[in-house]
């Protein structure tokens, strides 16, 4: 699988040490209040993992699937939630994705949760393509910016795999 990557993006080690100021970032901007994190199924699921452990506040845990991607490498610009949204009525909710491309899944996300009742909705990626956005959309975390440039890894597929990657890489088929 391994010798399908072009090139490591960013380390493992790399990755660690920014969750562990991301998580200080986010503490600070929380203040005390309870986190409600509602994480973005399938991407955000090794970045939530290792980011909640970081926050040690009281803090409960949702997950939401969206699905902008359809097997390729381009999205439709078409944002469906599946299975409906968790109950999250008065809560000041952490929304975490993998990453933000055209902002078209943040966003729709972020709205549905305030219309829904959310207190507060701040967003999260690990990454952050450097682009124009679709919408307009950014992170209030971030852990990298990267370029405009397909990657896989640390939760993020392509065609369903690559998920189990430690890192951030780029497939050769895509490379630079
Ligand atoms: P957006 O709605 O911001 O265009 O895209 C968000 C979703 O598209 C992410 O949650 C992710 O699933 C997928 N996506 C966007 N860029 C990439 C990428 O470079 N690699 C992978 N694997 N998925 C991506
Ligand atoms: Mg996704």
């Amino acid at each position: 699988m391994e010798s399908l990557i072009e090139k490591v993006l960013i380390s493992e080690d790399e990755i660690h040490k920014r969750l562990d100021s991301m998580a200080l970032e986010i503490l600070t901007g929380f203040d005390g209040r309870p986190i409600t994190v509602v994480a973005v199924l399938k991407g955000a699921l090794v970045l939530v993992a290792d980011l909640f452990r970081r926050l040690p506040v009281k803090l409960d845990i949702e997950f939401v699937t969206a699905q902008s991607y359809y097997g390729g490498t381009e999205t439709t610009g078409e944002v469906k939630v599946i299975g409906g949204l968790p109950d999250v009525k008065g809560k000041s909710i952490l929304l975490v994705d993998d990453i933000l491309d055209t902002g078209l899944t943040m966003e729709a996300l972020k709205s549905q949760l305030i219309d829904a009742g959310a207190d507060s909705v701040a967003t999260c990626v690990l990454l952050s393509k450097v682009k124009e956005r679709a919408v307009d959309v950014e992170a209030d975390y971030y852990g990298f910016e990267i370029g405009d440039e397909f990657v896989v890894g640390y939760g993020l597929d392509y065609t369903g795999h690559y998920r189990n990657l430690p890192y951030i890489g780029i497939l050769k088929e895509f490379g630079v």
